[in-house]
Formats: C-alpha cells, structure tokens, sequence
C-alpha cells in the first residue's frame, strides 16, 4: 500500500472565530476526516499529523487566567494535551466514517515527542509568540520572575515568545512504524510534536519551545518512506507574488521551481506558507515522490489532479 503523511493546519479545525468551542472544533475534525476516510477507502495507508497553534493558545490563556488559583501548565504539557484532545476528535470520527464506509481499521493517536538540538540556534532567538497579551509591567515582571523571552507585538501589547527549533528525531518513530505495518491508521506528532532535548546519557526533558508541524510532518512522512505528503489548510492551491495585484495561483511546481520561488523570498508568507513550502522541499530531497498542497474539501479531486497544487520531485 502506498504511504501518505496528511498533515492538518491546527486552523482549518477553527472555521472562524465565532466557531471556537469543543464542539466546533469536533465538527470540523469530521469534516476532514470524511476526506481522508475516502483516501483510505482508495488504498492509501496514511499518518495523520495536525498543527495546534490556536488550541495551545486557549490552554496558555486559561492556565493564565486561572493562575490565582491553579498552577501553571508548561509549554510541553500544553503540546500534549492538545495531541491527547485533537487525536480523539480526529479519532471517534474517523471510526465513524469507517464503519458507513465498511473499512476495517482501527485508528490510534501517538503522543510523540521529537527531539531539537539544544544548541540551535532558536533558542539564541526567540520569534514565535504564544498566549495572551500581556501589559508592559506583566511582561517585565514574567522576564524577570520566569525569564520568558517577551517581545512587542506591533500596538497590542507584549506577548511570550519561544523558540521554534528544527526538529531532529521524532522519539516515537519505531511506534509509529510497528502501527502502520500493523494496518493501523496513525495520528502523530500533533503540534509538530512535543518539543525535547537528550542529556549526555540520552534521557529527555521537555523545553518551552514550540516545533512547526509542517517541518516535522515532513520528517516523519520521509521517515516512514511515505511517497506523499498531503498539506491540507485554507487555501486551495498555492500563490506566487501571494498579496500582490501579481497574484497567481500555481498548479504545478517543480522541485527546482519551488527552491527557485523560495530563494526569491517574496511569494510565501513566513509562518503559513513558507514553512510548508519549505517543508515540501526536505521531503522531495529525503526521498518523497510528490506533495500536495489543498484544502481539506478537495483532498479528493487533488489525488487525481483536479484541484491543489501539485509539488513533484
Ligand atoms: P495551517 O494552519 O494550515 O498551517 P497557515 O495559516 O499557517 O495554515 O497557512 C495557510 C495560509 O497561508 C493561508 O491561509 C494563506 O493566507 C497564507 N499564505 C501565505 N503565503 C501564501 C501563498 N504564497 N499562497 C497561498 N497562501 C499563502
Ligand atoms: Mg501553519
């Protein structure tokens, strides 16, 4: 069977912000699921991974609000309650589309870590904001009791900012694998995983860092020697001059075209298209054979050409 890694933007479970709830979120899960129920209805064996910008950023927030009264939760923990949470979702539907499809599959979501280097160089500066705003007197005084990283953000206030490493080994690899040569369908490393660092003897610690889920999908897709790696988000095919009167959607890209766009430095975005793009290119020179980039409604007109943006080795 051929092996796809699926990898859902932690915002397409946010259809907008007044659809936030867990019940919201749920409904929107099902909706993705249907997509990739029918993927593997059509043969593919596929990990899920899932971003989880926004839901790490309500945990942040109530474990802030609540700090009179309960302690605070850490970055890494935070990581992995939202794998636990959004696994399940994406699991119980995915159950569902698979017993109206007549698929005999079970699903099970793996809270993986992967491991950064401690010395890279992220952690010298911190970029990627998390949590709540925070007021000026806030930010010095969580500098100086906490030592977090805090930095401006344009005129509304201060927020935390922690490093966003590459990742190097995703710990739960040999899980991962055994699962996937065992016919399950496998949800991982959710959030681009929970961010950790070896000690000499090779014992892990968690570090509040935050590891983008397109750049450890990529890792894990070539690691289980999946031939796809299928983005599904909010756009339904990629942009060249992405915001510019130049704006045109691109349907098929070269692995030489995308490092050429890439190198240009003005078509994706940093922090939503550059780093799938990116992404794309480690797995194509790791060994993948294609990438598609599409919104979770067209995943199915995407795998037989009609609808995304097709990235090809
Ligand atoms: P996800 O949660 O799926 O990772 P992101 O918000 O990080 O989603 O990335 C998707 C967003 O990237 C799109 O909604 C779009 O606004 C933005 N974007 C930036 N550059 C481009 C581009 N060149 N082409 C298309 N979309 C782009
Ligand atoms: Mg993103």
């Amino acid at each position: 069977m051929p092996r796809a890694v699926v990898a859902i933007g932690g915002n397409s479970l946010i259809t907008d912000s007044k659809h936030r709830t867990v019940r919201d979120q749920y409904l929107a899960a099902a909706e993705t699921d249907h997509h990739i129920a029918a993927m593997v209805a059509g043969g593919w064996d596929i990990v899920i991974t899932h971003g989880n910008g926004p839901q790490v950023g309500f945990i942040l927030r109530r474990s802030d609000l609540a700090r009179h009264e309960l302690h605070e939760v850490p970055l890494d923990v935070c990581v992995a309650d939202t794998q636990g949470a959004i696994g399940y979702l994406l699991q119980q539907n995915l159950l569902k589309d698979f017993r109206r499809l007549g698929i005999d599959k079970s699903v099970a979501t793996v809270v993986t870590q992967v491991e950064v280097a401690s010395d890279d160089s992220a952690f010298t500066t911190p970029t990627k904001p998390i949590g709540s705003f925070l007021t000026d007197a806030e930010a010095r005084d969580r500098h100086e009791r906490e030592g977090w990283d805090v930095a401006e953000d344009a005129d509304r206030g201060w927020r935390r900012v922690v490093a966003s490493p590459a990742p190097v080994r995703i710990v739960e690899i040999d899980v991962i694998r055994h699962l996937l040569d065992g016919g399950f369908v496998v949800i991982a490393a959710g959030g681009g995983g929970i961010p950790v660092v070896a000690d000499e003897v090779g014992d892990l610690t968690g570090v509040p860092a935050v590891i983008d889920k397109d750049h450890a999908s990529a890792l894990l897709a070539n690691d289980i020697g999946a031939e796809l790696l299928l983005i599904s988000t909010s756009v339904e095919q990629v942009a060249l001059d992405y915001g510019t009167s130049d704006q045109r959607f691109v349907t098929d890209l070269s692995l030489a075209d995308a490092k050429r766009y890439l190198a240009e430095g003005r078509h994706f975005k940093a922090g939503s298209m550059k780093p799938k793009i990116a992404a794309v290119i480690d797995f194509l020179e790791g060994g993948g054979r294609r990438a598609i980039i599409t919104t979770p409604g067209n995943i199915e007109s995407a795998l037989v050409g009609d609808a995304g943006t097709h990235i090809t080795a």
